[in-house]
This record gives C-alpha cells, structure tokens and sequence, in this order.
C-alpha cells in the first residue's frame, strides 16, 4: 500500500505528546508544568491539558511541594507509583523469578522459586510459569494496583513474536511461550511478551544498575547458560533476528567438554554455572536433578573461602576462560562495563581477578581498553526486572493504560 504524507491524525498526536510529557516527567520529576512548556516546546495551555489527561490517567500526580520562581509559585508533579504495576518472569534452568515494579520504578514484589528446568516437558514449564504469573498478577491486584503488561525472559533465541526458537538449557524447541501463558492466564487483556534474558537484563542494568546510563555497557548472564546483552552507542543491540550475544557457544577449548548446544567446549560448558560446580565440587557430581543451584553455589564460595586449594585453582581456571570470553566482546564492542550477573555475582571475588587478567592480555587497547568489569548489584532479578521495564518502555512510548 502506498502512504504519502497525511494530515496528523489528532489522537495520534494526542498520544504523541502525552508520551513527551511522560517520559520528561520520568526523567525530571519533581518539575513544573512551565519547565515542561519550556524545555518541549509545547505551549503551556497544551501542557496544562496534557497534564490533566496524565493526572486523571493516574499516570502523574502533583506534590504538594511548589517551587518559588519570580512570580507565582508552580505546583510541581512526580510520576504516580500507586495505580499500575508491570510484572517480569525469569526462566533459568533450575529457578523462576518474578519482580513487579511500579510506574515510578520501584519495586513491588521479587520472589523466586526453585523450578526443575530440564526435567519439564515445554508444557510443564510453561504451566509453572503461568502459575507463577498469576500468582504476582492476583498479588498487584490484592494492592488496588493494575497490570501494565508481562513480559517473560528465557535462556534461549526467541522470536519478535514470543515464540522460543531453542533453549537448549531448557531443552526446547520451537515453543511458542507467549500464546500458552496468554492462555493459561486467561487472555488477561494486558499484553503478554517473551524475550531473550540477557536482552531483558541489559535493560536492567541500564536503567538500575551502577552503570545506570552508560551509552555501552554488556551484561552477562551466569546461570546454566551464558548470554551476553548488549547495550551499544546507546541502544540494544537486537542483531537481524533478536539472537545477538550468544557469546556462551563461542569455543574455547575444542577438545573441552559437551555443551547442551551439542558442540564442545563452548564457554558456558566452562564457565557455566553447573560446570563450574562439577569442576569446583567434584565430589558432590551426580547429585541429581538441576533444582536450585544455590545450595552447591554456596559450598563453592564455602571453599573459596575457606581458601581450599582445588576450589581456588578450579575458580581461577573458569575465570580465565571467563575472561577470554569478555575480552572477544570487549575488542568487537568496545564496552564501557561488562556487568557479571546471576551466579557470578556471589563468585565475583574470585573470577574478576583471572578475567581482569585475560582481558589485560587479549584486549588490544592499553590497559582492558578502559574497559571495567564488575559484579551486578541487582542479583538474580535483573532479567525479571528488564522484563518489567521494558513494559514501562511501551507506556513511555505512547502505549498509555486505557481510561
Ligand atoms: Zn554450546
């Protein structure tokens, strides 16, 4: 079909510049209606408009707070946290997260759950998922508030439309995860979405994390699998079809040992959370089912600690092979950070000094090329909390909750 240029539709623009004045608020709350006029352009008796449409949208609200200026003093607004929530779910091999955030950003609910991954059937999964789901939807509606959207993140390529390609982590192929929890929760009238996690967390951190801003910073995920996500220049990296950053299937020893991808010796059959655990407490190998890791992780840091040798020299062999891995990115992206999450968070004091190490010797700016690699502050929920804010993303964008 062929679209010259047309007359604005009204409601469009409508939407347009209700989205302006929501992200301005975002970013500059606590400010005036006249601050809004003058630094977007729109006059002051469509910001006051505006405004109103926000305020009655429950999306704004004033403070009582004014501001004296020359002449009358301004009612100032802040972005209303009480009405709406968004929800995230994480999927990872041995737990489920979920994390509700609010309007304003703060967060609501963070629960996790242990979730046997690869000994559940799709459909297994995708009930306990939803299950899950419900679970923090009747919880945001139990505190008056309203379900923006849900958005779920899995250790695998997924499709713009929510369908998982493969998780080999999961075991899945071709799972289209977005229509079963649409439907398990009962086509909720909110939208529903899937995305990769290191994509989702990427977001996290960009927004609430340390690096909070940084215009090139790269997370990496560190559970069963390794992802990496990729903020470059600015904006996510999504590549031609979503499924950039797979840096966990790059080789790093051919003859090393399978991954679940079916090669061998990628990095995550190294550096991944179950390998680590295998290499670091061979003893404890075989203990069953991939249910909640943590407790193998904490007798890791146990004998990190304690500073067992073997547990030493297993953790500074991962680390290196870690830090090969960092340092591919960090030649092709030139990253200001590279933020290690999930399982290499409690780890970090050990790892971060062998990737430092690799990233010195590959990386072929002088000293790591500038670039820092540091341990997430947001711990097991940054997918889950990417998740929640790429629903906030959508309402900052235009797509406000309807009347
Ligand atoms: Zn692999």
């Amino acid at each position: 079909m062929q679209r010259g240029p047309q007359p604005a539709d009204f409601a469009d623009v409508r939407a347009t510049n209700l989205a302006v004045v929501l992200r301005y608020v975002r970013n500059h709350a606590p400010c005036s209606r006249a601050e809004i006029a003058a630094t977007t352009g729109l006059n002051k008796a469509t910001v006051s408009s505006l405004v109103a449409d926000l305020i009655e949208r429950r999306l704004l609200r004033e403070t009582g707070l004014t501001e004296h200026r020359i002449g009358r003093p301004a009612t100032m607004l802040v972005l209303d946290g009480s009405p709406y929530a968004a929800i995230g779910i994480e999927v990872n091999a041995d737990y489920l997260t979920a994390v509700a955030i609010d309007l304003a950003g703060q967060q609501v609910l963070s629960w996790r759950r242990s979730f046997a991954g690869l000994a559940s059937s799709p459909a297994q999964a995708a009930t306990a998922i939803a299950a899950l789901g419900r679970r923090a939807v009747n919880r945001v509606l139990k505190e008056d508030r309203r379900v923006l959207g849900l958005t779920v993140g899995v250790p695998g390529l997924v499709s713009p439309d929510g369908v998982v390609i493969m998780a080999p982590n999961l075991g899945w192929q071709d799972v289209n995860l977005r229509d079963i929890v649409n439907r398990a929760l009962g086509e909720p009238g909110f939208p529903v979405a899937v995305d990769n996690d290191a994509n989702l967390a990427v977001l996290a951190e960009s927004r609430y994390g340390a690096f909070a801003g940084s215009q090139n910073l790269i997370y990496l995920t560190g559970e069963v699998g390794i992802g990496a996500g990729i903020i470059s220049d600015g904006r996510p990296l999504r590549g031609h079809r979503g499924f950039p950053g797979e840096i966990g299937h790059i080789t790093i020893d051919p003859q090393g040992p399978p991954c679940a991808c079916g090669r061998r010796g990628c990095l995550e059959a190294i550096a991944g959370i179950s390998a680590i655990i295998a290499r670091v407490l061979p003893d404890l190998a075989g203990d069953g089912d991939l249910t909640d890791l943590q407790p193998e992780v904490d007798e890791v840091v146990r004998r990190a600690r304690a500073g067992d040798p073997a547990a030493l020299r297993a953790l500074d062999e991962v680390g290196r092979a870690l830090g090969q891995g960092v340092s591919i990115l960090a030649n092709l992206l030139d990253p200001e950070v590279v933020v290690l999450g999930g399982y290499f968070v409690p780890l970090a004091p050990w790892l971060l000094p062998p990737v430092e190490a690799e990233l010195k010797a590959r990386r072929i700016g002088p000293e790591q090329g500038g670039a820092q690699v540091v341990a997430s502050i947001l711990d097991h929920g940054a997918a889950a909390t990417g998740g929640a804010a790429t629903v906030l993303d959508h309402v900052d964008a235009g797509r406000l909750p309807r009347l």
